[in-house]
Parts: C-alpha cells; structure tokens; sequence
C-alpha cells in the first residue's frame, strides 16, 4: 500500500517510559507506521538545552529505544535514530537561524516557561529550542507532524521560519510542514492531580514487573471526596476509573461506573481490578521488551541504522539548501 507521506516526531531520551508516554505518544508512533512513513528521533541535542548531567544520556537514549520498539515501532519500516548522529542537523538550524527574528523567539511562551524553570540556566540554546525543532523537522521533508493543540503554535512557528527561508532565498527548497491535529490524552499521575512525568515520581513505568505496577496502582489517589467505603463515589473525577476505561473489558467499565456511585465496589477492590487488567495488557509487551533487550548490540545497530538512513535524506536536503544560500561550493 503507498503511505500518504512522511511524518517526522521527536522526544527527548527519558529513559523507561510510563504510561503517560505510551497513552501520549507512543501509542501513536505506532498507529501512524500504517498509513505514513515514519521517523522518530531521540532528540539528545534538544535534551542538553536543560540538562545539568549527561551521565545517564546513554543509558536512556537505549533504554527508550528499547521501550518503543517494544510497543510495536518497526524499525524496519520506520526510521528510528538518535538526533546527534545527523549533524547535518545542526548545520541546518544555523542556516535557519539568520532568518528567525531573535525577538520572536524570546516572546515565545515556551521560552518564558523554561526560562522561569530554569532561571540559572538561561542558554543560548534555550532561545533556538524552536529553530532546532524546525531543523528537524524540515531536514527529513516531513509532510506531517502529529501535535495536539497546545503544541500547534510551535508548529505554526515552524513554517513560518520556512516560509522566511525560502523567501529570503527565493527557492521552494523546505517543504512547510503540516499540522496533524492529535488527540492527546492528559494522562494524570497516580496523584490523580498533576500530569503523569518521572519527574514527579507519579508515574507508572511500562516495564515494570507486575508486582511493582500493582504496587503503584495501590497508592492512586481515588474520588477525593470518598472518605469511606460505604459512601458512594464518582467515576467522573476519580483517575482509576479513567484508567479502566483504557485498560479494562467495556462489561467491567459499566459494571464498576454503576457499582461505584451505589457503594456497591470498593476502591481497593477496584484498583487490584485495574492492576489486573493492567498487567494483562502490558504482558506482551514485557515478553517483548525482554526479548530485545536481552540483545543490546540488536538495539544500537537499530539505531546506527536508522542513523545511516536518516543522514542519506538529510544530505540530499543540505546539497539542496546550500545551493539555494549560494553558498560557495
Ligand atoms: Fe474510583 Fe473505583 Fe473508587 Fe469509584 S470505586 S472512586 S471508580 S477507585
């Protein structure tokens, strides 16, 4: 079957997913490998912007990897690399860079958000965040770039560096990136409050065995408003039950909504439920994840691969660019 074109996405090398990346992400990675020819990247470059160690940047860049490829990224269709392994990359946002008003980049609010969160490291970096993602995004001639809404400006962002590119040097030479509007579910933490991140430590590794997911789903936080297990709750504000309705059979998820506002269903009793139908869906990717990770050269070649792979279009699009500068040859 022809692909309807290419999509390209990145993400920063966090090391053994969660659930939020999965339902956020990755869930998509390998959905789109249908219909589109995909690359994803493990932007390390991106990452060093606020990186204060890089001690565990090889380890996570792998262990990723290993994750995404054992949720269904076919690396012999897709092209999976590391950012930092195509400097052409890095060529590319200089160029890109003379024609992005510095203005625009510091007015940008994800700038304004780093900058409060990262007030003692305020990089030069930090301002062309946006120039790199563009970088990236035109040097493979993506078609496609699957955001959800709130990512939008920075794709608007995006094509408009193109649009400048291209008129500042008269050719046609950067393909102007489309949106594909996404779906992106805010997945909570199992505080049932903030966002799912590492971070936070609220978080629900893929990976782990079954004992330690049960564990986590034990400690997720509930109804607030439940105080006993003889007051009726609410599935509509309680995390666990939008869990369910992710993992669990459609006769449970009734069941359980309907029980739950009668006090008919505990929430211990409800969460070892959902731990269970958890742990079952997870289960072939733990066979899988085990199985590619018992070969670690298996999981660099994928990566070199993809390296080769994407540097051979990134060349093709540098020759294109540095003819249409006039650069001297
Ligand atoms: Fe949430 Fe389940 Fe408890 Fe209801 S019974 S509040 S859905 S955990």
């Amino acid at each position: 079957m022809s692909k309807k074109g290419r999509v390209f996405s990145g993400a920063r090398p966090t090391g053994r997913q969660h659930l939020g990346n999965y339902l956020g992400a990755i869930k998509n990675y390998v959905a789109l490998q249908e219909n589109y020819e995909c690359v994803y990247c493990i932007v390390d470059v991106h990452a060093l912007t606020t990186m204060e160690t890089t001690q565990d940047l090889v380890q996570n860049t792998y262990d990723m990897t290993v994750d995404w490829l054992a949720a269904g990224i076919r690396p012999e269709e897709s092209i999976v690399f590391v950012q930092s392994h195509v400097p052409q990359v890095m060529e590319l946002h200089t160029y890109l860079s003379m024609v992005t008003p510095l203005g625009k980049l510091t007015d940008l609010p994800t700038f304004k958000e780093k900058v409060r969160d990262h007030p003692d490291n305020i990089n030069y970096g930090l301002v062309g965040y946006p120039v790199l993602m563009t970088a990236d995004i035109v040097l493979y001639k993506s078609d496609v770039v699957p955001v959800g809404v709130d990512q939008a400006p920075h794709l608007e962002f995006a094509r408009e560096i193109v649009r400048s590119f291209n008129y500042r040097y008269g050719t046609k030479v950067l393909k102007e990136p489309q949106m594909k509007n996404t779906e992106i579910p805010k997945v909570l933490g199992i505080d049932g409050v903030q966002k799912m991140g590492k971070s936070l430590n609220n978080h629900i590794e893929l990976a782990a065995t079954p004992d330690e997911t049960r564990q986590r789903v034990m400690q997720m936080v509930t109804d607030p408003q439940r105080a006993k297990r003889t007051d009726p709750g609410n599935p509509e504000i309680c995390n666990v039950f939008s869990m369910h309705k992710i993992f669990s059979p459609a006769e449970e998820v009734q069941m359980i909504d309907t029980e739950c506002r009668r006090a008919g269903i505990g929430c211990v009793d409800c969460k070892k439920r959902f731990a269970a139908n958890l742990n079952a869906n997870l289960e072939p990717f733990r066979a899988k994840r085990a199985e590619i990770a018992s070969n670690e050269n298996y999981v660099w070649d994928v990566l070199h691969e993809g390296g080769k792979r994407a540097r051979a279009i990134a060349e093709e699009t540098m020759s294109e660019v540095r003819a249409a500068i006039q650069l001297p040859k």
